[in-house]
């Protein structure tokens, strides 16, 4: 999972991060109107029904389709009339050969009129099977008033991205970061319900989940809000102990526990202010306590990855996924601009804690409220390491060798490996040393 921090999730990596079978959590460091902005563009990105469809009007002229098909990068465009009924298809190949035709011709004179199209609620498989028997790229839905309710294309059902994450209507999974306030006005709360019908699980986003008001708020957020919850961070068997079975969480929608306080290679919460629960240290201590009270909860590893070689640790520490930001945030699909310095590529990474991202004031109940002297993260710079695919394609392979060495077959089977403590010799000694080149 990618974390929800202002430099490493927004739409884009959400979107790549589900299409590759991760999940990104969008971050909260902005309005609930942005963040349904956000959710919205991942929710529609990849289904096999695209809802907005393109139309026009059969009186319009045959440029202003070419004008939208090379604009919204499009191949076709549905023809609704005025009463908005399917009167035809439009596409490139409807396209007039002369110039002057293009420039004056109506869609009406050459678009197909004959539609061939599929009624709502079709399978992935019917919508198929018409698409190979007509050899046609595009399958309007229409409804049995002749009204457009959505439009399928042939390589949107492509299984093009096989372990995509997707919910059951075939949409990307969509993460999104929440602060454990209840919302005051009525228009937040208003913003808010519609977020819920996009979002498919929200994470409790505070830097230590164990605070009364923060609780006492999670419990009314559930009840408003349908989807999925998972909540953290925490750090100790005690603390899950605790929210496992001294607090009235809507049951079937607590599914996860996310762990690891102060371990971010941007956060200085252990520093500032002597608390913190390293997320080995935190996921074992965890794992035991949902072993012991409810297996049925996902563990989620969170911060202080440095390496592949440290995923196969969190999984056999007891996490069930693993959340990481330094991973993610130089990549092409982290929010910001690749930047230069002393000849390397860089992209900035912040702390949700630091100082620059704190001024926005959206995120400051991350944190002890009120606190506003003390910052708990930093702002650096990480290198630029190219797409989301490629940096995912390192950490599986570390991950599969690391299970390979193991011997498990699968990430639940990593929990039953052993795990040592290495002392600082035996690290010294595991690392590349005594050579002469600089690495
Ligand atoms: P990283 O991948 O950089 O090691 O850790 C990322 C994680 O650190 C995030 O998922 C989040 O839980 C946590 N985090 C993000 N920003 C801050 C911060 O400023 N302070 C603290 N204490 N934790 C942070």
């Amino acid at each position: 999972m990618s974390s929800a921090m202002d430099t490493v999730t927004e739409e884009n990596m959400a979107i790549s991060m589900a299409l590759h079978g991760g999940l990104g959590v969008l971050h909260r460091n902005c309005s609930y109107e942005r963040q349904l902005e956000m959710c919205r563009i991942v929710k529609r990105a990849r289904s096999f029904v695209i809802d907005d469809v393109a139309t026009i009007n059969p009186n319009a002229k045959v440029s202003k389709a070419k004008f939208m098909m090379e604009n919204y990068n499009i191949s076709g465009i549905v023809v609704t009339n005025d009463e908005k009924k399917v009167c035809g298809i439009f596409t490139k190949r409807d396209i007039p050969f002369f110039e002057q035709d293009i420039k004056n011709g109506a869609i009406k004179d050459y678009m197909t009129k004959d539609v061939i199209s599929i009624k709502p609620g079709a399978s992935r498989e019917d919508a198929l099977k018409i698409l190979y028997e007509s050899r046609k790229e595009k399958l309007p839905i229409i409804d049995e008033n002749g009204f457009l309710k959505g439009l399928i294309t042939k390589k949107d059902l492509a299984p093009e991205f096989p372990l995509a994450s997707k919910d059951e209507e075939g949409h990307l999974l969509c993460g999104m970061a929440l602060s454990p306030k209840f919302p005051e006005s009525s228009q937040a709360k208003e913003i808010l319900k519609e977020i819920d019908n996009y979002v498919d699980i929200f994470f409790i986003d505070v830097a230590d989940f164990y605070k009364k008001d923060d609780i006492e708020g999670t419990i009314k957020l559930m009840k408003f809000l349908e989807s999925d919850f998972v909540l953290g961070n925490i750090g100790t068997y005690q603390a899950a102990e605790y929210l496992m079975t001294k607090v009235d969480f809507v049951e079937e929608r607590f599914i996860g526990l996310k762990v690891g306080m102060g371990s971010g290679s941007i956060c200085t919460t252990s520093q500032q202010t002597g608390v913190g629960a390293p997320t080995l240290f935190a996921t074992a201590q965890v794992a035991d306590a949902i072993q012991d009270y409810n297996p049925k909860l996902s563990l989620i590893a969170d911060g202080g990855f440095k390496n592949p070689g440290d995923l196969p640790k969190a999984f056999a520490a007891g996490a069930d996924l693993i959340m990481s930001g330094h991973f993610f945030a130089g990549t092409d699909e982290s929010p910001g601009f690749i930047d230069t310095i002393a000849g390397r590529k860089v992209k900035v990474y912040r702390g949700m804690g630091s100082k620059e991202a704190r001024t926005s004031g959206y995120i400051s109940d991350r944190y002890v409220e009120g606190s506003k002297m003390l910052t708990e993260g930093v702002s650096n710079y990480v290198p630029y390491v190219g797409d989301v695919l490629g940096v995912l394609a390192t950490l599986k392979e570390g991950l599969a060798n690391g299970m390979i060495y193991a011997g498990a077959e699968c990430i639940k089977e990593m929990k039953k490996a052993s795990l040592g403590i290495v002392s600082v010799v035996g690290q010294r000694e595991t690392a590349p040393h005594d050579l002469i080149g600089k690495f």
